[in-house]
């Protein structure tokens, strides 16, 4: 198949722990058409524009073909979702279909999302619909440009076949992949049904591919935790600094490397409430925005547990302590850079919270104040360069007070006003994926026009850059994208 000439496929993680999985058929829809490529992740796997002009491609990204030495695969797993421990979950309705190496020497296991049931789809269908691959699609490829660690989403391919919801809708096939999909769920698994044998396996497998500094320590699985540990509040904290709300983290849904993965009900704050929540069916708000830092603890816990197959209670508590601090270093960091301060001090918290407090009683747009700290001026006291910035805030007076005591921050550092701007610049996006921007995406695409979405995926792929021609995808967000509710799988 053309697609492949230049790659081999391999397999490693079925090879290596073969209980870990099933066998399962793609199962096509009947007829098939391309919706949208990512340019980005062509490059990432080495492939060609024009690959996507070839018949195989549509093919392969439509399950129609597999590639020569790949074969359907479901993945086993176990998970706490909404608190609750499911002793059995797995991949319901995504299919592995085999490993690329690229050139680099870098592997990518691709999967086909919605391509039919699997031994894991209980009562669901196996499916996903057009505009929650799109909602994947396009969030995917954004956190990615957005330096936030990700799965990777190649291409979706849709149908005239329909899959029922709550209403008959295009279905669609999301190909994705990622170095590795390995979840906290895999080790929840095999250590819950007693499977110590393939628990060993799946652990020295991470250590041997992905954890290879951890696998020269001394204590090796301790090494590895600390490292999940230290991803998982990296991941965070950068979610944190974006205004990123995943919408459904339970412990199937993170990933052992750190990445974000499952992309639902997510959401990207507009107006900046440290308590949205993303997910309509999240009658709690387990996991809003502000939940986030905590709940990467909470499924850290029960990831650690699962390495008592190696560890004591001690090491395990130790490891898992050094959480908060690895999230609010990182998280201090990345706000610090938005701020356009050069090294974090304590008293930025004080800082930090006001600008927070403000934000939120004026119901003023995240995005849109962090992006507008460039206007700042050391040497402007009247404000003459913020008007556009204050005019973010219902009532600017307490604003400029705020000014007045950042000004004074920003003097105590050396850094000259044009690196400082720069740099602020290469860390407060200018466009994220609102959710009214993928809304409207979603809509010209069931009406047939799929020109939104790849308009939107290269202006996202550059989100910290002018794009004045795209100033109005900047805006904040109109009154009926509130409206909008987006529940679990679709
Ligand atoms: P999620 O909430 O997306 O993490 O999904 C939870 C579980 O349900 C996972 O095991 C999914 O594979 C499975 N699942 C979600 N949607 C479907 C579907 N339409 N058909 C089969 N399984 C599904
Ligand atoms: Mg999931
Ligand atoms: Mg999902």
């Amino acid at each position: 198949m053309a697609t492949q000439r230049n790659f081999s496929f391999t397999n490693r993680f079925y090879n290596a722990i073969p209980v870990a999985y099933q066998y399962a058929k793609v199962s096509p829809f009947s007829n098939n058409h391309l919706v949208c490529v990512s340019p980005a992740a062509l490059k990432t796997l080495h492939l060609d524009d024009n690959v996507t002009q070839q018949d195989d491609f549509l093919a392969f990204i439509s399950g129609q073909k597999l590639p020569e030495q790949g074969y359907s695969i479901a993945q086993v797993y176990a998970g706490h979702q909404f608190g609750q421990f499911v002793s059995q979950l797995g991949d319901g309705r995504a299919l592995g279909i085999g490993e690329i190496q690229t050139p680099d020497d870098k592997y990518y296991e691709l999967q086909l999302k919605g391509a039919g049931v699997t031994p894991y789809s209980r009562h669901g269908d196996g499916r996903a619909v057009l505009r929650s691959t799109i909602r994947e699609f396009l969030a995917s490829e954004a956190l990615h440009h957005l330096n936030i660690p990700t799965t990777r989403a190649l291409a979706i391919t849709s149908t005239s076949d329909v899959v029922y919801r709550e209403k008959p809708e295009p279905g669609a096939i999301l190909t994705r992949f990622a170095e590795s999909h390995i979840r906290f769920g895999h080790f929840e698994y095999f250590f819950h049904s007693n499977d110590i044998e393939t628990l060993n396996q799946l652990a020295d497998f991470c250590l041997t591919h992905y954890f290879t500094e951890a696998n020269d320590a001394e204590d090796k699985h301790l090494a590895m935790l600390l490292e999940i540990v230290k991803r998982t509040a990296h991941l965070i904290a950068k979610w944190q600094s974006v205004g990123f709300t995943h919408g459904v983290l339970n412990t199937d849904n993170m990933s052992i490397l750190g990445l974000t993965i499952d992309y639902g009900p997510f959401g990207f704050l507009d107006t900046y409430q440290p308590a949205f929540i993303s997910n309509h069916s999240d009658h709690t708000g387990r996991y809003a925005f502000e939940q986030q830092p905590n709940i990467g603890l909470w499924n850290l816990n029960a990831l650690a547990y699962t390495f008592s197959a190696w560890l004591s209670a001690t090491q395990i508590r130790g490891a898992l302590a050094t959480y908060e601090q690895e999230l609010v270093a990182h998280y201090n960091e990345l706000m610090a850079t938005k701020l356009g301060i050069e090294k974090w001090q304590d008293s930025d918290n004080q800082l930090l919270g006001q600008l927070f407090a403000l934000m939120e009683q004026q119901q003023a747009d995240y995005t849109r104040v962090f992006r507008m700290l460039n206007q700042v001026s050391c040497s402007d006291q009247n404000n003459q360069a913020c008007q556009a910035l204050l005019a973010e805030f219902s009532d600017s007076g307490p604003m400029v007070k705020w000014l007045e005591s950042y000004r004074t921050r920003l003097l105590a550092d050396t850094m000259n006003e044009s690196s400082r701007i720069q740099r602020q610049n290469n860390a407060n996006p200018k466009y994220i994926l609102r959710n009214y921007l993928a809304q409207s995406a979603i809509q010209s695409a069931y009406v047939g026009d799929y020109q939104e979405i790849s308009q939107l995926t290269a202006l996202l792929s550059k989100p910290f850059d002018e794009q004045v021609r795209y100033n109005a995808y900047a805006k904040t967000a109109p009154d009926w994208s509130k409206e909008l509710n987006i529940s679990c799988s679709s």
